[in-house]
């Protein structure tokens, strides 16, 4: 299908509000989005990829009394840009390299099947953009995500 423009912004705030939804936990939420934005792609897709991103920090501050997330998005003159930071346990760094491979997972049987970061990967891959994960240095995950404005196939 073709890629369309779609609010950015509708996407990030859907994909949020459906996972705070479902979580059981108070997590407090720091987001500063533009007041428009908007990105070049297919937005279901765009939207699961950001599901993902959002379950897996809601899911690494399980623990965490004081869960919080940081979230952020804006744009360049060449992308939109996407940023998440959670304050969960972080990343071990041996496990850093795997994050992305089909079937990576550190959740118990049942909870977790280790294909959202590779799926996610594979999205934002064919959008021509760029997915990336590391360790914050005052601890926490920080997940960026960049788009394109132009559409790596035309
Ligand atoms: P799943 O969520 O089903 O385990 P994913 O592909 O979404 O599969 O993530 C793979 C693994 O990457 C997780 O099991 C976890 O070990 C790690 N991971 C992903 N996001 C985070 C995060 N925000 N904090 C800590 N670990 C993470
Ligand atoms: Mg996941």
């Amino acid at each position: 299908a073709e890629k369309t423009r779609f609010d950015f912004n509708h996407v990030v705030t859907t994909a949020l509000h459906w996972i705070i939804k479902e979580s059981n936990q108070p997590i407090e939420i720091d987001l500063h989005l533009p007041n428009k934005l908007e990105a070049l792609g297919h937005s279901g897709q765009i939207h699961q990829v950001i599901v993902n991103l959002i379950q897996n920090a809601v899911d690494a501050m399980r623990d965490q009394p004081a869960a919080k997330l940081d979230i952020g998005a804006g744009e360049t003159a060449k992308l939109v840009w996407f940023t998440l930071r959670d304050n969960g346990p972080g990343l071990p760094d041996e496990h850093l390299s795997r994050v992305f491979d089909p079937f990576f997972t550190t959740k118990p049987v049942g909870e977790g099947t280790g294909l959202g970061l590779s799926i996610s990967y594979g999205i934002v891959t064919e959008h021509g953009g760029k997915l990336s994960i590391h360790n914050h240095p005052n601890g926490g995950v920080v997940v960026t995500l960049e788009l394109p404005k132009q559409d790596p196939d035309k």
